[in-house]
């Protein structure tokens, strides 16, 4: 998508609710939810849907549930469900009292079974899951009727009874809707509703031997929540009429409407529950909440805001049809919200020192530095300058080629805040590699400007030797070399062997000594960084969120030519 297509305000979803508001259908309510599987962590796909259905209520005044879909509980777990309640709320979203898991529904849930059984709308199927398979048929040819599919409610009823208490093993038997093993639609092919699985669940224990199917659960859990507009991804357009049938036959509260979306997909970025557990498991990052995941939990470690992922989720907009957005918008959105509220401090990341020969022995100034130019609230801070500094090892060449403008033998540049320094001898260590430069300041050029009006074409960042906070800081790149992972079959073949530097002896500013995690800074000349909570009293440790450097915007400049 490119920036042209962004239309705050306005999308098909926000136009179908307020038409029905205008219609006076739903007496006037809206009632959205956000249903996760508790299976895996959030990732930022989710945060589209839960953009979405959190928005859409709170500006018609309805509300939006937090609903666990936990219908299959061999993958289910509460570090998931705690995780995803933990990460809706820092996304800034808030369900009040309305928390709610399917599993709270599975004896509601039997019995709207057990009233399909008694209409003759569903029936106990004895077929293999091979055989079951070999009579649905195929997209371009009908399915079969199941030998089982002709027996009386009440046959149905005794052996869906005994399902449950336990009579049959695992995988014998299952409860399947009748519908029509014509339909061009698969789903609608006699679609299975319950199995029976021994599987201890994270919420009911062993109380059921008998779980229901989440196309089943899902259509019934919404319309007992009176769910108004059940909205979700694409590829749940062929569930609805599926959808429908069940709220069709059953007695419930309200008929919901299931309204789909396109899902976000993002370039060089895996999104995929399944994929992103299986990187854990393999330890290929180091847990869900590993800076390079694309998870809430990663996003917030790495040093996201709230306020950047809902910009972004808000100017990809909603759409019916899938498209991929490109990674350099998300950061985009990230650096706007940065921008504004992050200090600008020093850190130096490959330390080259420096040591300033006309510079008073054991003097220390105390140099002003404005702590964010976009906010000047934010006031400003002290800076001690010393002798001995730390510049960046890259900020100097010994031989440097033409348009290399920063420090080299007899050059002078400026120092951040401070004076003017200028080369005068290049020390290095036996195997060649410089390990100290040698410097005179100009005493004149305090606050960063020469009497006699010489230019300098450089301003370098650096921190005081004695006075600089060591640290270690955690570069990312992309976890993957390919634009579109999900699409390679085995992923790990396109992992990103450099997606994590870390560099252990970067030095940063005094002021930064005993900021909280994730406390997020702008390193002047080097990106935004963020205080991870592996930080200890000794050692401060940083994850880089992101460059300075604006792909996105440069894109849009492009477009706009
Ligand atoms: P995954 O495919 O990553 O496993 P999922 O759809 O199985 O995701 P759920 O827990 O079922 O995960 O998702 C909860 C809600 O989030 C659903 O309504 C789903 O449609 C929505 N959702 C999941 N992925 C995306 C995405 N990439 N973009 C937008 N919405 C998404
Ligand atoms: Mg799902």
């Amino acid at each position: 998508m490119s920036i042209a297509d962004y239309s705050p305000g306005s999308n098909f979803i926000r136009n179908i609710i307020a038409e029905d508001l205008k219609n006076g259908k739903n007496d006037g309510e809206v009632i959205t939810r956000f249903p996760p599987e508790p299976n895996g962590y959030l990732h930022i796909g989710h945060a589209k849907s839960i953009c979405l259905n959190f928005t859409l209520a709170a500006e018609n005044n309805g509300r939006c549930h937090l609903r666990f879909d936990d219908t299959n509980p061999s993958k289910e777990d509460t570090e998931y469900t705690d995780s995803i309640q933990r990460d809706v709320k820092w996304l800034g979203f808030d369900w009040g009292q309305h928390l709610y898991f399917a599993s709270d529904y599975f004896e509601q849930l039997y019995e709207y079974a057990e009233l399909l059984i008694k209409a003759g709308k569903a029936f106990v199927c004895d077929l293999s899951p091979e055989e079951m398979r070999a009579y649905r048929g195929t997209l371009t040819e009908p399915g079969k009727n199941s030998p089982y599919r002709e027996r009386t409610a009440e046959e149905n009823l005794e052996l869906f009874r005994r399902m449950r208490a336990g009579d049959f093993p695992d995988g014998a038997r299952v409860l399947r809707a009748k519908i029509d093993m014509a339909s061009p639609n698969l789903n609608m092919r006699d679609p299975v509703i319950y199995r029976i699985l021994r599987a201890t669940h994270h919420r009911t224990g062993d109380q059921w031997c008998i779980y229901p199917m989440y196309d089943f659960a899902h259509p019934l859990s919404d319309a007992l929540e009176k769910i108004t507009h059940s909205i979700c991804t694409l590829e749940f357009e062929d569930h609805r009429p599926l959808y429908n049938w069940f709220v069709e036959q059953l007695p419930v509260p309200r008929k919901p409407q299931q309204i789909e979306f396109a899902r976000l997909n993002l370039t060089y970025t895996m999104m995929s529950k399944r994929k992103l557990l299986q990187l854990v498991q393999k330890e290929i990052v180091q847990g869900w909440d590993d800076p390079r995941m694309p998870t809430l939990a990663g996003l917030r470690r790495r040093g996201y805001t709230p306020a950047a992922i809902r910009d972004f989720c808000e100017r990809i907009g909603v759409a019916k049809s899938n498209s991929v957005v490109d990674i350099a918008l998300l950061e985009h959105c990230l650096r706007e919200d940065l921008n504004k509220q992050a200090a600008r401090v020093m850190g130096v990341l490959r330390p080259l020192r420096v040591v300033l020969e006309n510079y008073p022995e054991g003097q220390v100034e105390e140099l002003e530095a404005v702590n964010n130019p976009e906010d000047p609230t934010m006031g400003v801070r002290k800076l001690p300058f010393s002798k001995v500094l730390y510049i960046e090892a890259e900020d100097f060449m010994e031989d440097p080629p033409k348009k290399f403008y920063r420090l080299a033998p007899g050059r002078e540049v400026r120092l951040r805040y401070g004076y003017f320094i200028k080369c005068t001898d290049v020390i290095k260590d036996q195997a060649g590699k410089v390990v100290e430069l040698r410097c005179t300041y100009d005493p004149e050029t305090k606050g960063g400007a020469a009497p006699d009006g010489r230019k300098v074409k450089a301003t370098l960042h650096w921190v005081s030797a004695q006075h600089a906070i060591p640290a270690e800081v955690r570069l990312y790149d992309n976890l993957f070399t390919v634009e579109d992972p999900g699409a390679v079959e085995d992923s790990e073949t396109c992992l990103n062997p450099a997606s994590l530097e870390v560099l252990t002896s970067a030095r940063v500013e005094p002021s930064l000594g005993g900021a909280a995690p994730e406390s997020k800074f702008q390193f002047e000349r080097l990106g935004y960084f963020c205080i991870d909570p592996d930080s200890t009293g000794e050692k401060l440790v940083f994850n880089r969120t992101v460059p300075l450097r604006d792909t996105w915007a440069k894109i849009k400049q492009a477009g706009q030519q």
